[in-house]
């Protein structure tokens, strides 16, 4: 029997942690059955993500165990699409920030002068100007960075004022893996990449910081204080990881 592909859709990546010579890495990976096939194999996907192909009925945790074996692999092999992780072509296909709670519709020009953004608020606008000859990638990143600065900070405290809450520092920061973090001295650091997550989809990364300010854990009290929040706390969280494998190669510049 020919081993037939079960599609899965892009959204379904995962994340894990593989050890390699550079320490841990995020690597996203998809699981791909195969009636008919006996062997586990590994290979890359379109998306810069390790596709697992494995036999129909191969335990999940024996593929997983497989692929964290690869870590050298890996390494050599992940980066053989770069092209797949830049930002800039991303925005070409989604051209949309988010800020603020609203849907932003992104152009992307050229300009003679310094690389710059407009954001129209009240029109629902971010215009970019790159320089023709710049290398595109490194000045959208710049760009985006410095709107996520200005956004995600105006944000959390907007939402920190609703909830009655003090905020200590806000950061926006270029964080590998995780969305956000909150340290003890009341400090929030958020990954700029929170601008290209729909507007509730932001919010809820925010507030789940914000309730770190009241419980520094994930314990039963921590959720169900985010729920007082976000009442659509757990479809919220369950869409996280499937954005961060998409999302987190983005803006990664090659040494
Ligand atoms: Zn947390």
């Amino acid at each position: 029997m020919k081993p037939k592909p079960v599609p899965l859709k892009a959204d379904r990546l995962s994340l894990t942690e593989v050890e390699t010579s550079q320490g841990k890495v995020m690597v996203p990976y998809e699981v791909r059955r195969y009636k008919g096939s006996r062997h586990i194999k590994l290979s890359i996907g379109r998306q810069n993500h390790a596709v697992l192909s494995v036999p129909w009925r191969c335990p999940i945790a024996e593929a997983m165990e497989f692929l964290r074996s690869q870590g050298s692999w890996l390494e050599e092999n992940l980066n053989q699409h770069p092209s797949r992780s830049s930002l800039f072509d991303y925005l070409q296909d989604n051209p949309r920030l988010y800020g603020l709670g609203h849907v932003l519709r992104l152009t992307i020009h050229t300009t003679r002068a310094r690389p710059f953004y407009v954001y129209d608020k009240a029109a629902g606008e971010i215009e970019m100007r790159l320089r023709a000859e710049a290398n595109k990638e490194t000045e959208t990143l710049a760009l985006c960075r410095s709107f996520a600065s200005e956004v995600i900070e105006m944000r959390t405290l907007e939402l920190a004022a609703q909830h009655k809450l003090k905020v200590g520092r806000v950061t926006v920061r270029d964080q590998s893996s995780r969305w956000g973090s909150c340290s003890s001295r009341r400090t929030l650091s958020l990954n700029w990449r929170l601008i290209l997550l729909r507007p509730q989809l932001q919010d809820h990364v925010i507030l789940h910081e914000l309730a770190h300010l009241t419980e520094m854990n994930h314990s039963q009290r921590f959720w169900d204080l985010l729920r007082s929040y976000d009442p659509r706390t757990d479809h919220h969280n369950s869409q996280l990881n499937p954005a961060a494998a998409r999302l987190m190669p983005l803006g990664r510049l090659a040494e």
